[in-house]
């Protein structure tokens, strides 16, 4: 099993495109409302596009309008870290990819939205891949 943890900035740049190096590894953001899972409802799963592990499924993604991909909890929550961001002058929940490392998108709490959990992981489209269900 490859141990992507110990891989090398060279190994990450010659595996994805600039675009997903930059939000994967450098904890980028896509713009709002033009990640290709913005409003996608096809019913499957959406896997890590730096390692490929399970992320989030269809059925916890729900219509935010925030302009980003969201889910109202992790296929697992083993399969995502979280960890306090206070960059850009303001104090976030990054979720992480557990088994790779990689910048999936934040976490946010208490929102409001009618889901079973009222959190909201805003993950960027780029950080991931649909697998449709069969
Ligand atoms: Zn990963």
């Amino acid at each position: 099993m490859t141990d992507y943890k110990n891989w090398t900035e060279a190994q990450w740049r010659e595996k994805l495109t600039p675009e997903e190096f930059y939000v994967l590894r450098e904890a980028g953001t896509e713009p709002p409302g033009v990640g290709e899972y913005t409003n996608t409802t096809t019913e499957g799963v959406y896997h890590c596009r730096a390692c490929g592990e399970e992320l989030f499924r269809s059925t916890e993604k729900f219509e935010s309008h925030c302009g980003w991909p969201s889910f109202f909890s992790p296929a697992d929550s083993d399969k995502v870290i979280e960890r306090e961001d206070r960059s850009h002058g303001m104090v976030r929940t990054e979720v992480l990819c557990a088994t790779c490392g990689s910048h999936l998108g934040h976490v946010f709490a208490g929102e409001g939205y009618n889901t079973p959990t009222d959190l909201r992981y805003c993950i960027n489209s780029v950080s991931m891949t649909l697998e449709p269900k069969q």
